[in-house]
């Protein structure tokens, strides 16, 4: 049995993130992931850092952990990059979530209003401004909301990125353990053992095994509504033409990336653990990317893919040290943000290990909340 000072479950974004900070904060640290590391919902995002595209209604402790999360990126993003050595695409492209019909500029109003005091840098823009901006955006856009601030980042490379990085900080990495059962009664700490690469104790434990966590709920003991929603997503080859932002509609998005790809995302559908395409799914994206883009009338996907996001009950992450297994914090759930989420989440985390107070209130997200 190897023994550990952290143990992490789940080598996507989330547990690989915290891995990493918890490193640098000087933790001796092994993450044990069933299959391989990012292949799951992580290795299919977008990797759009949009929280005031994303989040539209009022505001709570979860948008601003995402602005948080936000504002961490810069200085995030350069030390994963200086660490591992590699590179990423980090772009600071701003965003513009544009509108068709006149009704809908009073939901930009409405949103600008909010979001102008809680520091949200955001302008409605229109005709030749809009037209500037975006030149091959289609001409039925009649407005759009300009957010300068978001950025967005080419996640599989960050994801190998934070790998090297945690490999660097002697992070112990395990793909492909399979299944992972909890050893009883393990005293003053958590014990597990693995179907391919033995066992492991630890005195603390952080599970992120995103929308797979609901599995865990015997082994826990408690009630985990966490649940694949699927989004599937697809790549054009961009030629001549320019998509200098990252565009929202309430259809769907698209974003460019410096590979020479555009990519439209993405469905929202319930299939299960089913993380395939399906032929209607890709052709919606199809049709809303060319309504925003007309030139890409002509072109057809190059690649298609899909993965699990984990969804919860009240669409809020499940974060925190669970009361009646101290050794455990539970941090799964980021639904439709958790690569924006992967820089706040990873500092609450190991602020939790340290029984320190998080960077953000995190009472909402208290993951005893639906016992
Ligand atoms: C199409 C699509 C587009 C997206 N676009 C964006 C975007 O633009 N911006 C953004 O912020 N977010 C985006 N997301 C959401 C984002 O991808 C997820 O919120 C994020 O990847 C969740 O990370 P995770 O580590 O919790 O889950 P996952 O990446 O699913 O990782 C969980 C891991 O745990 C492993 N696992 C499960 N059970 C166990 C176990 N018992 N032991 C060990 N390991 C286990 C799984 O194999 C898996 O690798 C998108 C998602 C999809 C599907």
């Amino acid at each position: 049995m190897r023994s550990t000072n952290v143990l992490i479950l789940g080598g996507g974004i989330i547990g690989l993130t915290a891995a990493f900070e918890s490193a640098q904060r000087g933790h001796q640290v092994t993450l044990l992931e069933q299959g391989a590391f990012g292949g799951q919902a992580t290795g299919a995002a977008a990797g759009m850092l949009a929280p005031f595209s994303e989040i539209g209604e009022d505001p709570d402790d979860f948008f601003n952990m995402c602005k948080k999360s936000l504002e961490l990126y810069p200085e995030w993003q350069s030390t994963v990059k200086e660490i591992s050595g590699s590179y990423f695409e980090y772009n600071r492209s701003g965003s513009l979530h544009v509108v068709f019909h006149e009704a809908d500029e009073l939901v930009l109003e409405t949103r600008n209003s909010w979001q102008k005091k809680w520091g949200v840098s955001a302008e409605i823009v229109r005709g030749e401004t809009l037209c500037k901006l975006e030149p091959h955006l289609t001409k039925e856009a009649i407005a759009a909301m300009y957010y300068p601030e978001e950025h967005h980042i080419f996640a599989p490379d960050y994801v190998k990125a934070v790998i090297t990085g945690c490999k660097k900080l002697g992070v112990k990495l395990f793909d492909y353990c399979g299944s992972i059962t909890f050893e009883e009664n393990q005293e003053n700490g958590v014990g597990v053992t693995t179907e391919k690469q033995g066992s492991f104790v630890a005195e603390q434990c952080i599970i992120a095994n995103g929308a797979w966590t609901s599995f865990l709920e015997p082994e826990l003991s408690m009630r985990v509504p966490i649940f694949p929603i699927r989004g599937q997503i697809c790549a054009f080859e961009l030629g001549m033409e320019k998509v200098h932002h990252m565009i929202f509609s309430s259809q769907g998005y698209v974003v460019a990336k410096e590979n020479g790809s555009l990519i439209c995302g993405a469905s929202e559908d319930i299939a299960g653990y089913d993380n395939s395409v399906t032929d209607k799914g890709i052709q919606r994206l199809k049709k809303w990317s060319r309504r925003l883009y007309p030139f890409l009338q002509d072109k057809e996907p190059y690649h298609t893919w899909a993965g699990l996001r984990p969804a919860t009950q009240d669409g809020f992450p499940l974060i925190g040290r669970l009361p009646h297994r101290p050794n455990i914090i539970l941090s799964s759930g980021h639904y439709r943000n958790g690569i924006l989420l992967s820089v706040v989440n990873a500092k609450i985390v190991a602020d939790l290990l340290e029984q320190k107070t998080p960077i953000v209130p995190i009472s909402q997200f208290d993951p005893m909340r639906f016992q």
